[in-house]
Order: structure tokens, then sequence, then C-alpha cells
């Protein structure tokens, strides 16, 4: 496997410097920028495999760049993990809804952002070798990263990718919130539990056109199920 490339949009220089200084040491490439106009042009050049964005950035804010990135079919995989002030939990599950794959709240050491970084990298790397696999007129192929529903492409978030990948190897039974952050976030104690219904209230929408959304359903006080019956 290729290096990975981190892209740091960040303005407080010190931040960034820390940050960088911390993946460097991990073997990770990593590229920099102070705002969106140059995040934009870093990523054109040489895609990243993860953007790490901070929420408050001048000019366009973090949360903006992430929607308009995930709107982009060439954009729209990258995973992002945004930055967030302390106590700001509104914003998170704003960022969340916005695109955001993961966050952290600042101050944060470096140790749990790799651990973070690696979590997610891991999981885009785990999906390029399994086989296509279809419900019911739904199919995903996790080489190409494709869903197809009745024919016509679905876009998907890389979290929505991943929980949809989940729930189709895992069908017929329930999981609970705590279970499914377990095998599709990875063991990862920061997330919160309500991340999960941010994402499968996005999972529902994406396949609502198909009228797939029925096959994922609520089990109320339990959790979620992927029904083919
Ligand atoms: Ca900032």
């Amino acid at each position: 496997m290729k290096t990975p490339t981190i892209l740091v949009v960040e303005d407080e220089s010190a931040v960034r410097e820390m940050v960088r200084f911390a993946l460097q040491q991990q073997g990770l490439n990593v590229q920099e920028a102070s705002e969106t106009i140059a995040a934009e042009r870093v990523i054109v050049q040489t895609p990243p495999d993860l953007i790490l964005l901070d929420w408050m950035l001048p000019g366009k804010s973090g949360i903006e760049f992430a929607r308009q990135l995930k709107c982009r079919p060439e954009t729209a995989d990258i995973p992002i993990i945004m930055l967030t002030a302390r106590g700001e939990e509104n914003d998170k599950v704003q960022g969340l809804e916005g695109g955001a794959d993961d966050y952290i709240t600042k101050p944060f050491s470096t140790r749990e952002l790799i651990a973070r970084i690696r979590a997610i990298l891991r999981r885009s790397a785990s999906m390029e070798s399994a086989e296509e696999i279809e419900i019911q007129g739904l199919s995903l192929n996790p080489a190409t990263h494709r869903v197809m529903a009745q024919k016509r492409a679905v876009d998907l978030g890389p979290t929505e990718f991943r929980l949809l990948h989940f729930f189709m190897t895992h069908t017929e039974r329930v999981y609970s919130r705590a279970q499914l952050l377990d095998q599709v976030w990875g063991t990862n104690i920061y997330v919160e539990e309500r991340t999960v219904d941010v994402h499968i209230r996005r999972l529902r929408k994406a396949l609502e056109p198909g009228g797939h959304d029925s096959l994922l359903q609520t089990v109320r006080g339990s959790g979620y199920r992927f029904s083919a019956d």
C-alpha cells in the first residue's frame, strides 16, 4: 500500500505544525493549507487519502467546505475528520450531518488523533478486496465503492457506505448502537452513540428513491436491523 497522504486544513500555524510533526513521525505524508482556497488547490493537484479539517477558518468555514467536498463525486469519498472547539456539541452533530466522518475536540492529544486517523485509513483499505453483494435490487461493490439501486447509482458518503456494507453482510440481526460503533467505526471510545443515528438517517435518505430505506429497520429500544424479508 502506498503511503497515505493527509491534508491538514487549519489556520493556527502552531496546531498545524504540531499535527504535521506527529503525522510525519508516523511515516505519513502531510500537506497543509491555512484556508479552504489553498486547500482546494492542493486537493485538485494531489487528492489526499484523508482531510483533517478545522471548523473555524478565515473565509469559508470548515463545515461549509466539507459539505462542498461531499457533493462532488471526485472528492465525496475522501474521509474528513473535523476539528472542533471544546463543548460545541451542536457543532459536532452539524458536522456529521454535513459530511464529516469523525470529529475530534480541541485540545486533543496527538495519540488520539493518530488513532482516529489510523482507524479511518484501515477501514478504507479493508474494503478494497471484497465481492459485490446484492439484496432485492440493491447492490454494493466494495471494490469500486459503487452502490446501485435497480441499476441507478446511489450516492453515499464513506461512513454510510461502510454502514450499508456491514448491514448487507449481516442481515436479519438486530445491532445496538454500541455494536454498530464497534463494527463500523472501530472500537473508538470517543464517538458518541447518537452519531450512529445521524448516519442511519443519512443512509435511509439515500436509499429512499429506490425504496430500499424500508430494509433498514429501527427496532425500538434495541437498535437497527437490515432485513431482506
Ligand atoms: Ca481555526
